[in-house]
């Protein structure tokens, strides 16, 4: 079971399969780097290294 983020759909690419990923660029380190989900502009993205040092707070 996964968590959607945000819940807006894009495309219409299911659940199943090999992940989308989504370029964006580190909030920290400024690298560019390829998450999981869309990024809105919401919230900073992170890489992956810099994503384990700033741990989301809030639960998804
Ligand atoms: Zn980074």
């Amino acid at each position: 079971m996964e968590r959607r983020f945000g819940g807006g759909r894009s495309g219409g690419y299911g659940d199943r399969g090999p992940r989308e990923m989504h370029k964006a660029t580190c909030a920290d380190c400024g690298k560019e780097c390829e998450v999981p989900f869309e990024p809105d502009g919401s919230r900073p993205v992170y890489c992956k290294d810099c994503y384990s040092k700033h741990r989301p707070e809030r639960r998804y």
